[in-house]
């Protein structure tokens, strides 16, 4: 009953608090719709949460436990949209949570919280929510969280099989799945992709996504309205490259005009959040990024200076006539280049999206060699 209690308390205090609400809205279901503004709320904070919780199994190497956590976020931003659309249908204005710092700790002990006392919290809590908004029947809120509540208990029995793998002999007998799906109609989450329908929403099975670590990232350049698909592209191959890569720094500052400007608004990654390292890496380096883009496109084949065209046909005469496999060529080198050099050819594989150097991409190698300080090979 305390419980009961408790959250009743919750709700007034939102009902009280939120400040749009649609005239219909107010008078035909304000619990509803102060349910669904504390469940935005805890909902966005756990997407945050997630995430960090996902770098942070990156961070020791846990890779299939850092899909899992993001496919856990994943989930959770498809509730908080589900939840947006609904209060917005309502004409209410989602109430967006204030700022948490949020703190993670180890892998481990972050799965064990999640069972132990994030999941079973939120289990008690949506039967109570349930029956709060039941006699407004306001029967759409009323199935997505049933939905939700279903969603986190399934979560949690996964959260308890990977824990249980991890705490096996030394970790040796573990083996924690390294594929999660995740239902973007509801949020499920499963290993294998159900046969039918998903057991949740029963939406079709093409709803089912795998969970991606670089899911956010992917998601706002693919919202970007400015790039073209080919710019899209040559972003994501950037970023996927900071992403496999080792980084020195453990953390960057961005300038406070970071996301100001054409440049931001092109290339950037959309409303400003709690970037991971690699997403800020990526947007500290916009600019060299949008100029090399600049730079390879504007090169003409048929109208070369001198120089580059004696350049083609060092190269040619080299490697022979046609495109070249400088990664074939890089492998019969290994050891023997500076890693400046290496970092040339990828950037060169980067902007052209090819591993077969067309004579445009050479010309562009060449100018990247002539614009390195420290290239010497
Ligand atoms: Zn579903």
């Amino acid at each position: 009953m305390r419980k009961l209690g408790m959250v009743a308390c919750l709700v007034s205090c939102v009902l009280m608090s939120s400040g749009a609400f649609g005239v219909e809205a107010v008078s035909k279901y304000p619990v509803t719709v102060a349910v669904l503004q504390l469940l935005y709320n805890d909902e966005t904070k756990a997407m945050r949460s997630y995430w960090a919780c996902a770098r942070q199994a990156h961070r020791e190497k846990h890779l299939n436990i850092e899909l899992f956590f993001a496919g856990l976020a994943i989930s959770k931003s498809i509730r908080v949209e589900a939840i947006e659309t609904m209060l917005t249908d309502m004409e209410v204005e989602p109430a967006e949570p204030a700022e948490t710092d949020i703190r993670v700790s180890k892998t481990k002990l972050n799965l064990k919280l999640l069972t132990n006392i994030q999941f079973p919290k939120l289990e008690k809590r949506y039967p109570i929510l349930i029956e709060r908004i039941k006699p407004e029947g306001h029967a759409v809120a009323i199935q997505n969280i049933s939905h939700a509540w279903k969603v986190d208990v399934q979560h949690c029995e996964l959260a308890e099989k990977i824990l249980s793998s991890l705490e096996s002999f030394f970790g040796i007998a573990a083996k924690i799945p390294d594929a999660f799906h995740v239902c973007q109609g509801c949020g499920s989450m499963v290993v294998d992709v159900p046969e039918l329908t998903c057991p949740i929403c029963e939406g079709p099975i093409s709803d089912y996504a795998q969970a991606d670590a670089k899911w956010r990232f992917y998601c706002a350049i693919e919202g970007c309205k400015l790039l073209s698909d080919q710019e899209k592209s040559f972003a994501v191959r950037m970023y996927d490259y900071i992403y496999a890569g080792e980084h020195e720094q453990e953390e960057i500052e961005l300038a406070g005009d970071a996301f100001e400007g054409a440049l931001y608004a092109k290339w950037g990654l959309g409303n400003p959040r709690e970037f991971c390292l690699e997403e800020k890496i990526y947007l500290a380096g916009l600019e060299d990024m949008s100029r090399m883009w600049t730079d390879y496109n504007s090169i003409d084949a048929d109208d070369l200076d001198e120089a580059d065209k004696a350049f083609l046909k060092e190269m040619h005469n080299k490697y022979g006539d046609g495109p070249i496999n400088l990664r074939r060529e890089r492998a019969g080198k290994k050891g023997e280049l500076s890693d400046e050099a290496l970092k040339l050819l990828d950037m060169v594989e980067i902007v052209s999206g090819r591993t077969e150097f067309e004579d445009q991409d050479l010309i562009f190698l060449r100018a990247l060699i002539a614009s390195s300080p420290k290239s010497g090979s």
